[in-house]
């Protein structure tokens, strides 16, 4: 799949990055940027996509609740960081998909729910639900009760899972960079970007680094596992700058990112998700 084949991507997960959400110095919810992301969402459902929204943001958003001048918050702290900002990001989200009469249906995930089998199937209904309701489900990890053990621990992570779950032609991952290079481009201009991955090789491995992101806990290597989850079940994915207004007609008009195609496209059966689509 490339940038001009993500109109035929019947079920696309999207995550979104907290540094594209959430002001990095305020912690404010960039919502014009938020509703040009949504506009892009009804264009999708509009010609027949379902969208399901992998959101971070949670605690970038409610951790200036703390003042806390730079410090990693202590863990109960972030908790209720994520507690506060996971309210005021969803209203947001609510705000701007009510502009296109859409509801909106959230799910908190630990790691235990996608490892479980009668879970997992609850995730699969729920959401197909949402879909029946004109609802856009937006999901997160429920970081105020996932513990060292069961949490996944980034949204890169959680949003392969759930394509999976799902059975997702497509992952699309916004973040800050504009795709996997072959080196940090702010340490080697040199440093070049992969335009296509069809094998995660220990060479492209290698290509990724440590998360810069203040309040985000992913970065390339958690992009990279992502990667790895995905392809394994056939699902292509993409890596893309979100900055910008209409991020995903970013993508589709060929914007800068790595598209990551698996080489055996076997899916499990998806009888379990039918075909019914909210309207626009
Ligand atoms: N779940 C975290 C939040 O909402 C973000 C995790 C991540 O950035 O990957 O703040």
């Amino acid at each position: 799949m490339s940038a001009v084949q993500l109109s035929s991507a019947r079920r696309v997960v999207v995550k979104i990055g907290s540094v594209l959400i959430a002001d990095a110095k305020t912690g404010e919810i960039r919502g014009r940027w938020l509703e040009t992301l949504i506009d892009d969402v009804a264009r999708f459902f509009a010609r027949g996509q379902q969208v399901i929204i992998v959101s971070s943001g949670a605690v970038a958003v409610g951790s200036c609740q703390f003042n806390h001048m730079g410090r990693s918050l202590r863990t109960e702290e972030r908790q209720a960081a994520a507690a506060i900002g996971q309210v005021r990001l969803l209203l947001a989200y609510e705000q701007s998909l009510k502009r296109y009469g859409f509801g909106l249906g959230q799910l908190l995930l630990t790691g235990e729910d996608i490892d479980s089998q009668h879970r997992r199937r609850s995730v699969r209904s729920t959401l197909q639900q949402l879909f029946n309701l004109n609802a856009v489900p937006v999901i997160n990890e429920n970081d105020t009760t996932a513990t060292v053990e069961t949490c996944i621990g980034d949204n890169d992570r959680l949003a392969a899972r759930v394509a999976q779950v799902v059975n997702a032609d497509m992952l699309i991952l916004l973040s800050n960079v504009d795709g996997l290079f072959t080196e940090d481009p702010h340490d080697n201009t040199l440093a070049r970007r992969i335009s296509e991955v069809r094998c995660i090789t220990p060479e492209i491995e290698a290509m990724g680094g440590p998360s810069p992101a203040r309040h985000g806990s992913g970065g390339m290597v958690t992009k990279l596992m992502a990667a790895r989850i995905v392809m394994d079940s056939g699902c292509d994915m993409v890596i893309a700058n979100g900055n910008k207004s209409y991020p995903l007609a970013a993508i589709e008009n060929g914007g800068p990112s790595t598209w990551f195609v698996p080489l055996a496209k076997d899916k499990a059966p998806r009888d379990t998700f039918a075909k019914c689509l909210p309207q626009t």
